[in-house]
C-alpha cells in the first residue's frame, strides 16, 4: 500500500453513479480516496495535473476469461492498459476452481494450463503470486458437472451427484465466487436440462449477493427461446439473473435482440433482477477456417490436411463431416447453418464479409466444398467469425441494464500464450465504447457511458467502496482524455495498444501511466461474503 498522498489536480469527475460530471481536486492516500476539494492550496507528496482530463472509477469487466491466462500474464497488461481495476473471471461455464482432475485433463486437451483445486486453492495462488488487478469469479457449471458426473456424461445427474454439485458450488461460494455461470452450448454444460441448473442454482439463493450467469444455449436463431430459458431458471431459482455477451449472431437473425430485450425489460418488470454484459464489437471471438475443420483431420498436422484437401477423393468424407459431425465432434459451421463470416481471406480478398454459405451459394457449390477451396487458396490463413449487425450490437449497449465487458484472457506480451487468433476486444474495449458509442454516435452521455463499466457492474457485486468517486472508496481510477480516448486494436492489428488513457491506479497505486504498465502487482482478490450482508 502507498502511504504518499497523491493529489489529482483539476479534473473532471466523473463519479460513476451517473450523475453530472463537476470540477474539482481528488486526493488518495492510503489506497483509498481521502478527500475531493475545491480550490488547490495544500501541498501533497505527488501531483497529477487533471486539467482536460476526466478522472472516473476503474473500469470493472464482469466478463473476463483470465482463469486459465493470469497466472502466466499476472499484470494483465492488455485489460490495465484499457482502464479495467477488477476482472471478473468464471464465464461461461468453465474457472479455474473448484476444478478436479477430469476437467482439468479437459481443459488441457483445449490448449489451457489448469491445477487441480478448489476456487479458494485458486484464489490463494494468485494473491502470493501477486496480479496487475483487481480479480473475482464466478464458478463455472461446466466444471461440477464435468468432475461429478464425467465431461462426456449425458443425462440428468442422479440426486447424490445433484447434492454433490450443490455442495461443490456452496463451498465455492463460501469461498468468496460469485456467483454460478453456464456454458449452455459447450461441453459439458451443453449436456444439462434446465432443470438440473435450476436445482443446482438454487443453492445460490442460500447466498445472499451471489447471482446466475447464463451464456446462453443460442445466440443465433434460437436467441429469444434461449433467453427465456435463461430468465426462467433464475426466477426458479430466485436469483438475480445476468445474461452474458448478449447478442444476435449470423446475419440472418439481425433484429433478433429486439425480442430478446423485450423479455428482459417484461422479466424486469415481473420483479426479476435481471444484468447484460456486451462488447462493443459487431464479430465474436474470431478463428482460422482452418480450424473450423474435423479434428479427426487436423489432429495428424497440417500438411497432411492439406493433402486430403486437395484430393475431391480423400476429401468426400470430411465434408459429410463437415455437414453431419460425428460422435465427439460438432460442425460449429453446420450448426450455425454456415453463418459463420469471413473476416479475412488472402486468397480470395472479394470474399471478406461474405458468410460461408454466400460463398457457396455464389460460387454454386456446396457448403463443404466452398470451405475446401477458401482453406487451400490461404493455406488455412482465412479468418471467420459470427457477425452481429450494428444496429443490435448498439441496441443492447443502450439498454440500461447493460455493462461493457471485454470476454477476454489476460496478455502480458502482445498475444499473451495464444497461438489462435486474437479478438481486438482483448486490447480495445473499453477505449472503444466511450469513442465510438460515447463520443462519436452518442448513444450514451459519458457520465452514463463511465456508470456502465464502474457504478452498475459493481452494484452487481454488491461493492460499496469500489466503482465510485467518492471519500472512503477504494483509489481504483482512470484519468483519461474524453476527447482523445481511442482503440487502435483491429482484426488486422488486434493488439494495439488505446490511446488518450493517461493513468490507471489500483487501490492507490498507478498501474499504468501514459501508456507503460509500472509493473507493480496492485491487485487483489475480491471476494463475497456471506456475513457481509
Ligand atoms: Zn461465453
Amino acid at each position: 500500500m502507498s502511504d504518499s498522498r497523491i493529489l489529482f489536480r483539476d479534473v473532471q469527475i466523473v463519479d460513476g453513479t451517473g450523475g453530472p460530471a463537476y470540477r474539482g481536486n481528488v486526493v488518495v492516500s492510503e489506497g483509498v480516496i481521502a478527500e475531493i476539494r475545491g480550490g488547490s492550496g495544500r501541498s501533497e507528496d505527488e501531483i497529477i495535473d487533471g486539467e482536460g482530463l476526466t478522472l472516473s472509477p476503474g473500469f470493472i469487466d464482469v466478463h473476463s476469461h483470465l482463469d486459465f491466462t493470469v497466472e502466466d500474464n499476472p499484470h494483465c497488461a492488455n485489460l490495465a492498459a484499457q482502464g479495467i481495476t477488477l476482472a471478473v473471471a468464471g464465464n461461461c461455464g468453465y474457472s479455474a476452481g473448484p476444478i478436479g482432475e477430469e476437467m482439468a485433463e479437459y481443459q488441457e486437451t483445449r490448449g489451457r494450463t489448469a491445477s487441480v483445486g478448489s476456487v479458494g486453492d485458486w484464489f490463494a495462488r494468485i494473491s502470493r503470486s501477486g496480479i496487475g488487478i483487481n480479480v473475482a469469479s464466478y464458478v463455472g457449471q461446466g466444471n461440477l458437472r464435468g468432475d461429478v458426473m464425467g465431461v462426456g456424461a449425458l443425462g440428468p445427474p442422479d440426486p447424490s451427484q445433484l447434492a454433490k454439485m450443490r455442495t461443490l458450488l456452496a463451498d465455492a461460494l463460501r469461498e468468496g465466487a460469485f456467483g454460478l455461470s453456464t456454458g449452455r452450448d459447450y461441453v459439458p454444460g451443453c449436456y444439462s436440462e434446465p432443470e438440473e441448473i435450476t436445482r443446482v442454482a438454487a443453492e445460490l439463493g442460500n447466498h445472499p449477493g451471489s447471482f446466475y450467469v447464463s451464456h446462453l444455449l443460442d445466440e443465433s436463431a434460437g436467441l429469444v427461446e434461449a433467453t427465456e430459458e435463461a430468465l426462467e431458471i433464475g426466477k426458479a431459482a430466485g436469483v438475480p439473473t445476468l445474461l452474458s455477451h448478449h447478442k444476435a449472431v449470423v446475419p440472418s437473425n439481425r433484429g433478433l435482440t429486439k425480442e430478446s430485450l423485450a423479455l428482459v425489460d417484461s422479466a424486469v418488470e415481473a420483479g426479476l433482477d435481471v444484468r447484460l454484459d456486451a462488447y462493443p464489437y459487431d464479430f465474436s471471438a474470431t478463428i482460422h477456417l482452418l480450424d473450423m475443420l474435423p479434428t479427426r483431420l487436423t489432429n495428424p498436422g497440417e500438411e497432411d490436411v492439406m493433402r486430403t484437401l486437395r484430393d475431391e477423393e480423400l476429401f468426400a468424407p470430411v465434408a459429410r463431416d463437415l455437414h453431419e459431425g460425428y460422435p465427439g465432434w460438432t460442425s460449429a459451421l453446420a450448426d450455425f447453418e454456415w453463418g459463420y463470416t469471413i473476416l479475412q481471406s488472402p486468397g480470395f480478398p472479394e470474399m471478406a464479409g461474405l458468410t460461408v454459405g454466400e460463398i457457396a451459394t455464389k460460387w454454386n457449390v456446396d457448403p463443404a466444398e466452398a470451405v475446401r477451396q477458401l482453406v487451400l487458396a490461404d493455406g488455412g490463413t482465412a479468418v471467420c467469425s459470427l457477425t452481429m449487425s450494428e444496429e443490435d450490437v448498439s441496441r443492447v449497449l443502450a439498454h440500461p441494464l447493460t455493462a461493457v465487458c471485454t470476454d477476454s484472457a489476460a496478455m502480458d506480451t502482445p498475444r499473451g500464450n495464444f497461438r489462435s487468433s486474437v479478438h481486438p476486444r482483448s486490447y480495445g474495449t473499453y477505449p472503444r465504447f466511450f469513442a465510438r458509442y460515447v463520443r462519436e454516435e452518442k448513444l450514451l452521455s459519458l457520465e452514463e457511458g463511465v456508470r456502465r463499466c464502474s457504478g452498475l457492474p459493481a452494484s452487481w457485486l454488491g461493492l460499496d467502496d469500489r466503482g465510485v468517486i467518492k471519500p472512503g472508496a477504494r483509489a481504483d481510477l482512470v484519468l483519461f482524455d474524453p476527447e482523445g480516448i481511442s482503440d487502435t486494436a483491429t482484426l488486422e492489428n488486434p493488439t494495439g495498444a488505446p490511446r488518450g488513457i493517461r493513468m490507471v491506479m489500483i487501490d492507490g497505486r498507478i498501474a499504468v501511466m501514459d501508456g507503460r504498465n509500472t509493473g507493480i502487482l496492485a491487485g487483489s482478490v475480491i471476494k463475497r461474503s456471506d456475513s457481509a450482508r
